[in-house]
């Protein structure tokens, strides 16, 4: 009999590499690395990120940043990191 690999679909809980905390979800364990690790020495590559504080959702890609911004408007945007002049103008912030 050959052995079949099962797949599982369900989302394993994944430890923080800096702390104790155990998050049960990928989105789950961005959000606290945001929150309880964001003051780290950050890589060029990271500073230029959006993360989404309602969701998690993270990107560098500033036309899919602005779409997501559409999306969940309701948060703070730092201006230095995300030119939201476009959605201002547009009304979609205030
Ligand atoms: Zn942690
Ligand atoms: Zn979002």
């Amino acid at each position: 009999m050959e052995t079949t690999v099962t797949e599982f679909k369900v989302e394993k809980d994944i430890e923080c590499k800096r702390c104790e905390f155990v998050a049960h979800s990928r989105s789950e364990m961005l959000q606290h690395k945001a929150k309880m690790h964001n003051d780290e020495r950050k890589s060029r590559y990271q500073e230029d990120a959006f993360t989404c504080a309602l969701c998690g959702w993270s990107s560098r890609n500033r036309p899919k940043i602005l779409l997501h911004i559409i999306h969940h408007p309701n948060q703070y945007i730092d201006e230095t990191i995300i030119d939201v002049s476009i959605l201002k103008k547009h009304g979609i912030l205030n």
